[in-house]
């Protein structure tokens, strides 16, 4: 496809995110379906130019568990992402409109991202960066897929400052600005796999969905290895060692530095999540014996706080619970129509 922005009509929205909005647009010389992710960015056009160049390499992705790219232009000041469009839309948009996920189902998500993710790095090098609910999509086909994946450096760069709402999925060594390696898309999908089979984020008894993080924009960037985004460059002491979780009171947890975010009853900062994912235990598929054992093990495995302890996609791909996700009988097209 040659794209130009006046060949696409607008059909409706499909969601919109921190970075910019997704509209559904048909591509009138060929009555081809899209999805339109438009993508505000304050860069220099040199800079843009670079992004869009970088984005070419989406022409490459070719997997089943990958979404396709049908290319990129710039539409000032925006720059439009041309897709794949998913009619289900994203996962979490799907468990929040018909609740938790059941387990076989969301086996066969992990199996998905793994794939999904050895191809992206197997082949191209590339490290997804930005695993969750919303970038993981489904069709009526009962096709499951992942899309927004860090290609492009600049890109990156240039969203950084305003893309806030990721540093809940970010692995313990991301948030101590550690580099961005696979294994921390792999604590990525431990969190989201939770979130899926409870419908709800796993952190939410701490912080709200709907809090505001605005306040923290510039700051909790996700993309720069490193620099402002980990807790001690926030001038927070690294480690606050809990002797008992239950001894903090909710009166302790308003006094922290940061914004206090109104949650269910409990309050805490975004700040205090982050330290909460440095310093407390990992979440667990819980209540114990609700999932099986192997699906306790696996989000276990993906959850493992040390990095070098964590196994890769590639390797996850010969865990017990994915090799039965394989073969599991569900059928996701039966499963789809039900949404
Ligand atoms: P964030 O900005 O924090 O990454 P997000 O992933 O929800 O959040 P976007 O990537 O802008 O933000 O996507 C917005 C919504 O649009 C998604 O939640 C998803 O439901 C929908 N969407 C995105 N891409 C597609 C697609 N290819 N097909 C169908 N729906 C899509
Ligand atoms: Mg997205």
């Amino acid at each position: 496809f040659d794209l130009r922005n006046e060949d696409l009509k607008d059909l409706h929205e499909l969601g919109q995110g921190n970075g910019g909005s997704v509209k559904l647009v048909e591509h009138t010389p060929t009555g081809k379906i899209m999805a339109k992710k438009i993508v505000l960015i304050d860069a220099k056009p040199a800079v843009r130019k670079q992004i869009l160049r970088e984005l070419q390499i989406m022409h490459n992705c070719h997997s089943k568990y990958i979404i396709s790219f049908y290319g990129a232009f710039l539409a000032d000041p925006n720059i439009c992402i041309c897709m794949e469009a998913m009619d289900k839309g994203s996962l979490d948009g799907i468990y929040k409109k018909i609740g938790p996920i059941e387990i076989d189902v969301v086996g066969k998500v992990a199996l998905a991202v793994l794939e999904g993710l050895t191809y992206l790095y197997d082949v191209h090098r590339i490290i997804h960066r930005d695993i969750k609910p919303s970038n993981i999509l489904c069709n009526s086909q009962g096709e499951i897929k992942i899309c927004d994946f860090g290609v492009s450096g600049e890109l990156i760069n240039s969203i950084a400052d305003t893309f806030v709402g990721t540093s809940t999925y970010m692995s313990p060594e991301r948030i101590q600005g550690a580099q961005y390696t696979v294994k921390s898309d792999v604590w990525s999908l431990g969190i989201s796999l939770i979130e899926l089979a409870l419908g709800r984020f796993p952190f939410s008894e701490s912080l709200s969905d709907d809090s505001d993080l605005s306040d923290f924009e510039g700051t909790l960037s996700p993309a720069r290895p490193g620099s402002m985004n980990s807790l001690a460059s926030l001038g927070l002491p690294p480690s606050r060692k809990r002797d008992n979780k239950s001894a903090t009171s909710k009166k302790d947890k308003r006094k922290s530095k940061g914004v206090s975010l109104q949650g269910g009853g409990m309050t805490m900062s975004i700040l205090e999540l982050l330290q909460h994912i440095v310093n407390e235990p990992a979440p667990r598929l819980t209540p114990e014996g609700r999932f099986p054992e192997q699906a306790e093990q696996f989000v276990d495995s993906c959850l493992l706080k040390d990095p070098d302890q964590r196994k890769t996609p590639k390797d996850l791909l010969k865990d017990e619970w994915i090799m039965y996700s394989r073969t599991s009988p569900i059928d996701l097209e039966a499963w789809a129509s039900t949404i």
